[in-house]
């Protein structure tokens, strides 16, 4: 799997499990899709998602691992990695 996260990179990584293929999805930043099946995520902030008009303005609810918080995360799909 390739990932873009590096010792020189971001301080945190993002795992995301797939619930369709239950691929585990390791990036900087969330994903819009998963990378082994295709299938769309929802943001982890999806509450405003439907305030998104743009597609530009749904991509940006797409956080950067660092600014995603414990809190943020989805019990058992997602964990953060100091
Ligand atoms: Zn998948």
């Amino acid at each position: 799997m390739k990932s873009d996260f590096s010792t020189t990179g971001p301080s945190k990584l993002l795992v995301r499990m797939c619930h369709k293929c239950g691929h585990a999805n390791e990036s900087a930043k969330e994903l819009e899709r998963c990378e082994k099946c295709g299938k769309s995520f929802l943001p982890l902030i999806y509450a405003t998602a439907q305030e998104a008009k743009t597609t530009k303005a749904y991509q940006q609810l797409f956080q950067k691992s660092s600014d995603v918080e414990d809190e943020d995360l989805i019990t058992g799909l997602t964990v953060l990695w100091d």
